[in-house]
């Protein structure tokens, strides 16, 4: 019953205890026992019992065996043993841990037994170890969260420079005008602003189906051709799509330009599903393009085909305003500035300037003869034969209603006479409908020169000298050319 008794007590002690210290002599036997926060009366009576024989019954064989084996390794080598960690499982089930270490007292031949619960601390560290686990895990996720962050703020302050560029590449366009610098100034923006060095606007010709180089940076061939749907531009304007290649040299459409281009992108520049050309992007470095740079070369591309389809439309209403519609020439309104400019740059340059003017001869008769809409015809014809003698540099302008003007730039009085002459001749020579019933027998003109700086310095001058030039040649007899300051025939004559 007694034995009874002390085994439950020994239970609670050994499941309870959080440190104890037991003095074990050589014959196995307890001689001291000292148990942290339990009454040491109450455990007396364990003092003098086997302490093998005690532990037996309330802990499993292994631990029983690892504490025997510790004692006796420490009674022989007479040294400190110690033993980290040993499991039990108490009377509630729940698992506790301690350590234990053994020193030998060679003068009692006794053996000191400090065991310690270490379960709380073991818990403890355990957690301790599971947290820095887990911080440790979190922390590896908070830096690669961090790393995409960073590289997403990377990407966002990218797209943001990039609007900006495009911000202030339009703003720069809209200040713009003509539209060759308006495309000087957007490839000028890409390249600065956006990085790229190959760069170029390729502008469809409708009449010939290609597409031909009308501003570029960087090219190799920047006189290039490319008929519509042949190569990734072409492609791109037939199917009027975004044509993106990353490697060139992977897809069969590429036509070789420049030898270092890796990839490319064809931008179709469409209006009102009018095709006015195509943006292309070359790149060297390797570099793949992100999804907002297409975007943004594709905002550059709207504003590049928004801003072609204005100039042309400004270019054809300014073209209707400076030319008559009958003929298709010059007007006066326009003649009078360039008259004005050409005037200007003959002083700065000391050069000569001939003004020609031409007036069909009784024409009032041809009219009259054989209708209005004849007459029509016979200045279309007129302004074509005079339009045709002429130089490209040459202006010539239908100046009033059968009047013409031809001003001729950095050319002296003798050869204006000489043009004029054969003009003249060309006329009288041309077989106008019913020219035979003209009053001289076929449709004429009269012809007057004057020039800068022989004869004026002034624009009225010089026409006011042409003029007289040419009321000279009418009052010679018509069909005639006739020098400011030459004398007509006639008058000479009379
Ligand atoms: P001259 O040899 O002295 O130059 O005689 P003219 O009959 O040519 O000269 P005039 O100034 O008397 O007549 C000019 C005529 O040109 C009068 C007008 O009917 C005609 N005319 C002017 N503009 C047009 C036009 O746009 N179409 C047609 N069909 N005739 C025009
Ligand atoms: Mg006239
Ligand atoms: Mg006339």
């Amino acid at each position: 019953m007694m034995d009874q008794i002390n085994i439950a007590m020994l239970e609670t002690v050994v499941n309870h205890i959080s440190s104890s210290l037991i003095a074990v002599n050589s014959s196995e036997r307890i001689t001291h026992l000292y148990v942290h926060k339990h009454n040491a009366r109450n455990l007396q009576y364990l003092v003098g019992r086997n302490w093998f024989d005690l532990l037996k019954r309330v802990i499993t064989p292994e631990n029983y065996t690892a504490l025997y084996d510790a004692y006796y390794e420490c009674v022989t080598s007479q040294q400190p043993v110690y033993i980290s960690k040993l499991c039990h499982i108490d009377i509630r089930g729940l698992t506790e841990y301690y350590s234990c270490s053994f020193s030998f007292l060679p003068q009692y031949s006794t053996v000191i037994v400090f065991m310690k619960n270490i379960t709380e601390s073991l818990l403890i560290e355990e957690e301790f170890t599971c947290m820095s686990e887990q911080y440790e895990s979190l922390n590896r996720e908070l830096c690669i969260a961090m790393s995409n962050l960073e590289f997403h703020m990377m990407d966002i302050e990218q797209a943001h420079k990039k609007i900006a560029a495009l911000y202030r590449i339009t703003s720069i366009v809209q200040k713009t005008v003509n539209e060759q610098e308006v495309l000087n100034e957007i490839l000028d923006g890409i390249t600065r602003e956006l990085g790229f060095t190959h760069v170029s606007i390729m502008l469809f010709d409708e009449k010939r189906k290609e597409l031909k180089v009308t501003a570029q940076r960087g090219l190799a061939d920047a006189s290039r051709r490319i008929p519509l749907g042949r190569g990734i531009t072409g492609y791109a304007a037939l199917h009027r799509e975004l044509v993106y290649v990353e490697d060139v040299s992977k897809d069969s459409r590429y036509i070789t330009g420049s030898s270092d281009c890796i990839s490319e992108v064809a931008i179709p520049l469409v209006v009102d599903d009018r095709l006015f050309g195509v943006l292309n992007v070359e790149t060297t470095d390797g570099r793949i393009l992100q999804s907002y740079d297409l975007d943004l070369l594709r905002s550059l591309a709207s504003q590049i085909a928004m801003t072609i389809a204005h100039a042309s439309h400004v270019s054809k209403v300014e073209i209707q305003a400076i030319t008559d519609g009958l003929t298709g020439l010059y007007n006066y309104r326009y003649f009078r500035t360039i008259l004005t400019q050409e005037l200007k740059r003959a002083m700065r340059y000391r050069r000569s300037l001939s003004l020609i003017m031409i007036d069909i001869d009784y024409f009032k008769h041809y009219n009259d003869t054989n209708g209005h809409l004849a007459g029509d015809a016979v200045l279309s014809t007129v302004a074509g034969l005079i339009k045709q003698s002429c130089r490209d540099v040459d202006i010539v302008v239908r100046y009033g209603g059968e009047e013409f003007a031809i001003l001729l730039p950095e050319t002296s009085e003798a050869e204006a006479y000489l043009l004029a002459e054969r003009i003249r001749r060309e006329i009288a020579e041309y077989s106008f409908p019913n020219g035979m019933a003209q009053p001289n027998g076929q449709v004429s003109v009269s012809v007057g020169i004057a020039s800068y700086p022989e004869d004026a310095y002034f624009d009225i001058e010089l026409i006011e000298c042409a003029d007289i030039a040419l009321y000279t040649a009418k009052h010679a007899g018509r069909n005639c050319v006739k020098l400011f300051g030459e004398k007509s025939d006639k008058t000479d004559s009379t």
